[in-house]
């Protein structure tokens, strides 16, 4: 499997770091919003599947409480391209009310997330924000605002920490470049 990365653009010890930052802030930011009366949790919606990872790590850097659900959305594009998107599986939390942070493992064309900041608006949560482990800001399509973002990584095809390439490699602990001639070949 690692034969298979050209390039590890985020170490398994520079993620760690990172992710405890971005899990201090957000207990930080959040901590009176949910302390009021009665006090309720934050809540974390992970994209399925390649947040998984992230999320797991977060949540545990997280010192509030919080609670968790997912939501799955599929993209029609083909290869590593994304296209129109749709709800493929909804949440379980009624999120009326609630402050909610979605934690998302990449922005690419922002096309996913604005998707799906529309649909949970239309719910009235309390609030809403973004947190993205990788942005990769060239690629940007459709203007979104992430608050919460671990790393902003040039236009490259990366997999590991949860990233897939055809449900492969998530399990590797780094953020890395595939090889091109691997998925290239797929796509042809
Ligand atoms: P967007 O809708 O922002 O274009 O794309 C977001 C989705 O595209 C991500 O959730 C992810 O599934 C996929 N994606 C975008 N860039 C990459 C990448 O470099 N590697 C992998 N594995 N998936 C990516």
């Amino acid at each position: 499997m690692q034969n298979d990365i050209a390039e590890i653009l985020v170490t398994e010890e520079e993620i760690q770091t990172r992710v405890a930052e971005l899990g201090r802030r957000i207990s930080i930011d959040y901590r009176d919003k949910v302390a009021g009366d009665p006090p309720q949790s934050l809540l974390l919606v992970g994209l399925l599947r390649g947040a998984i990872v992230f999320l797991s790590d977060l949540m545990r850097a997280i010192d509030i409480p919080v609670q968790l659900d997912f939501i799955g959305i599929s993209s029609y594009g083909s290869g590593t391209e994304s296209g129109a998107v749709r709800l493929v599986m909804d949440l379980e939390t009624d999120i009326a009310a609630r402050h909610v942070v979605i934690v998302e493992d990449i922005v690419d064309t922002g096309k996913t997330l604005s998707y799906l900041v529309g649909n949970l608006e239309a719910r009235n949560p309390a609030s809403l924000r973004i947190c993205a482990l990788l942005d990769k800001p060239d690629r940007r399509m459709v203007p979104i605002e992430v608050k919460y973002v671990g790393f902003e990584i040039p236009d490259k095809f990366v997999v590991g920490y949860g990233l897939d390439f055809a449900e492969g490699y998530r399990n590797l602990p780094f953020v890395g470049v595939l090889k091109e001639h691997l998925y290239k070949v797929v796509l042809m």
